[in-house]
This record gives C-alpha cells, sequence and structure tokens, in this order.
C-alpha cells in the first residue's frame, strides 16, 4: 500500500503492517508512550481515503470532533488501501536525541528534576510548552524498554541543556527509574519536540494554571517569555497541598524581576497547622473562583493532572472563556 504524506512525498506499507509502524520505519518518528498499543492516545494523524475499520481504542481515545475530521490512532490503523496522511509540523520535525543525565535533584519529596545535556552535535529546537519522549531503558523487573512523555521545563534559549520535572507515581514504570535507578552519566535517549501547548502571539492577559510537575511546560513558557521581552499581564496559579510540596519559588521571583506584569498565586489545599501560611489557601479551583474576576480578553494555559484541569476548564467555561482560548496538556498515565 502507498501512503502519502502531506501530500507530497510517499513511503510504502506492507499489508497487515500498522500505519504507525510504517511511518516509524521511515523515520517519522508519531509520538507514543504504549509503544503502539492503542492506549496512550499521543498517536494521532489524519487520514483520507482509508477503508480499515475504527478500532475500540479509537472510539475510546478521539473525540466526536475528532472522529468526523478523519483523525485516527496511527498504531490502529492497517491500511487496506492506499492513503493520504497529514502529519502535523511537530510530527515531521520530531528527531531522536542523545543524552547524557547531569543531574537529578530533589526538587520536593515526589518531584525530581532531571537536567540533560544532549549529546553532540544535539540541539533540539522546541517551542516552550512542548513535551518529549523519554525511552526508558529496561531495569530491574521492567524487562522492555518504555517511552513516557515528560515536558521540557526549559528555554529553548538553551536547546543542548534540557530540564524536566518528574514527579513520582507509585507503581510507575517510568517515574520509578527516575527515582530509584537513575543517577548523573547515565545515557538516555529522546525523540520530539512534540505538542500544540504554547503561548499563542495574540497579546491577550494570560492565566497560567498548573499543579505539581505540570510546572514544567508553564516555566518553560515564562522564561521565554522573559528572555524575549514579552511583558503581557499574567497570573500564574499553582497549586499544590502543602508547604514542602512548593518548589523553584526564588526562580520565579527573579522571573517576575524581569516581567513586571507577571503575578505568582501559590495555593495550598492542606497546609500544615503553624506552618505560618499567609497565601491563598483551597483547591486550586476555589482559589480561582476568588481571584478570577473577568475573563475578557484572556488566555488560558493549563498543565497538570486530568482532574485538575477537567474542574479547572470547567470553571473557566462557566466564567465565560470560551473553549478556543483555554490550551492544556494533560499529564495522563496508561495503565497497559
Ligand atoms: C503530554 C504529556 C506530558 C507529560 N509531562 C509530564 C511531566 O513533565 N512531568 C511528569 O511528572 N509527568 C508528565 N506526564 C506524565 C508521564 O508521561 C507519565 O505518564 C507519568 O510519569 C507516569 O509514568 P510511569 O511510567 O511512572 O507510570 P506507568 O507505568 O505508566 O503507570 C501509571 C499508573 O498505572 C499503574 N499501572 C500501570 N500498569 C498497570 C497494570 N497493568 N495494572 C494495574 N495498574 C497499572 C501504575 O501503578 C501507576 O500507578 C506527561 C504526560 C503527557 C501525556
Amino acid at each position: 500500500m502507498t501512503i502519502s504524506l502531506n501530500g507530497g512525498r510517499m513511503i510504502h506499507a506492507p499489508a497487515g503492517r500498522s500505519l504507525f509502524a510504517a511511518l516509524r520505519s521511515n523515520g517519522i518518528l508519531v509520538p507514543t508512550a504504549c509503544g503502539g498499543k492503542g492506549a496512550c492516545g499521543l498517536c494521532k494523524v489524519r487520514v483520507r481515503g482509508d477503508s480499515s475499520p475504527l478500532q475500540p481504542a479509537e472510539l475510546s481515545s478521539l473525540s466526536g470532533g475528532e472522529l468526523a475530521d478523519n483523525v485516527r490512532l496511527s498504531c490502529q490503523v492497517k491500511p487496506v488501501n492506499d492513503i493520504c496522511v497529514e502529519l502535523s509540523t511537530d510530527v515531521l520535525a520530531a528527531r531522536e536525541f542523545k543524552a547524557t543525565v547531569e543531574s537529578v535533584l530533589n526538587l520536593t519529596h515526589d518531584i525530581k528534576e532531571v537536567r540533560l545535556a544532549l549529546l553532540p552535535p544535539g540541539a533540539i529546537s522546541f517551542r516552550p510548552g512542548q513535551f518529549i519522549v523519554l525511552r526508558i531503558p529496561p531495569y530491574a523487573s521492567s524487562r522492555f524498554a518504555a517511552f513516557r512523555p515528560f515536558s521540557l521545563a526549559s528555554s529553548p534559549a538553551r536547546p543542548d541543556r534540557l530540564e524536566l520535572q518528574i514527579r513520582r507515581v507509585r507503581g510507575g514504570i517510568g517515574t520509578t527509574y527516575v527515582f530509584d535507578h537513575l543517577s548523573p552519566g547515565a545515557s538516555l535517549s529522546l525523540t520530539g519536540p512534540y505538542g500544540d501547548f504554547w503561548l499563542r502571539e495574540s497579546g491577550r492577559d494570560v492565566i497560567f494554571i498548573a499543579g505539581g510537575s505540570g510546572m514544567a511546560p508553564i516555566l518553560s513558557i515564562i522564561e521565554d517569555m522573559a528572555d524575549r521581552g514579552i511583558s503581557r499581564k499574567a497570573v500564574f496559579f499553582f497549586g499544590a497541598r502543602a508547604r514542602e510540596d512548593l518548589f523553584h519559588l526564588d526562580r520565579i521571583a527573579s522571573l517576575q524581576k524581569r516581567l513586571p506584569e507577571l503575578r505568582f498565586v501559590p495555593a495550598l489545599s492542606a497546609p500544615a497547622a503553624g506552618d505560618g501560611w499567609d497565601g491563598e489557601r483551597g483547591l486550586i479551583t476555589e482559589v480561582l473562583e476568588r481571584n478570577v474576576r473577568s475573563v475578557a480578553d484572556v488566555e488560558a494555559y493549563l498543565c497538570g493532572s486530568p482532574a485538575m484541569i477537567n474542574a479547572c476548564v470547567g470553571l473557566l467555561q462557566r466564567k465565560g472563556l470560551c473553549e478556543s482560548r483555554i490550551f492544556y496538556d494533560k499529564f495522563t498515565s496508561y495503565r497497559l
């Protein structure tokens, strides 16, 4: 079967093989966290002319709008005739990089910062807010390599030095590796950059909302705003449980000096008694409810757990913010 890519390059897909496998074997690094098993939903592409049936994994991963727009999970499509595939520019540009781990530091009791140096001539050109997919090598009882997406926390001004913020998920393959087996000097490989979570150049006021390691892409965006002198009015709401879950406060304070229009609102849902916390308290939705008065001429950028994002998006929409001005990356985990 012949596959035409964005109306140009043609590649061949052997019968019975998935579109995902055909793309990857032709050097097109469609993102994945499940290795093509239909679980992660990251390998979406738009397919035209395909007559293979929709698979159950697609019905659970794709929205009604995506299905109507011919979006498919490339790992679920086994072409039965010649097809046309539309790939986003980030997927077409994604490459594989080798990196050495420079440091692995505790940001909190359950979030580590991993700094990577790309091996020469590695320099990744990315938009702040995008993510990479890290290859987790086999280790201990995890016998196969795994692939996990992580957002870049660093500024694109340093394209050969990457920073990740990784939160431990109990029993998770990737985060157990990072927390218990990864140390400076280790070699890793990654692909990317991916995703469309970046600051739109509209000039509107901005609301950033993050929880936990969801700070990563927001920090990258804010660092880039400071580097490029983008002084839009912005408020960054950061939700955590207790004071010990806050991190990078000094770094954010120094970014605020470079971006006088940036306000930072850390909010604790369960501050410990007697810790002297005099900032915002409550769930991040309660904090937004109290602090966001008008959403006219505003854009919102959210990153963190799916539950937090769903709750905050609902609230922002009830306040009148339209869907097209809300951007998010959900840190979904996949049970394979
Ligand atoms: C676009 C994107 C960007 C992301 N960026 C970040 C980031 O910057 N920082 C960050 O910390 N995270 C990020 N994530 C989440 C990250 O990719 C991982 O999903 C997360 O770190 C958990 O990975 P893991 O391998 O440790 O867990 P997994 O191995 O995927 O397991 C997840 C959970 O499922 C359970 N589980 C797994 N398999 C089974 C099974 N067979 N039966 C029962 N239970 C099972 C595990 O115990 C665990 O609780 C991002 C996700 C996306 C989609």
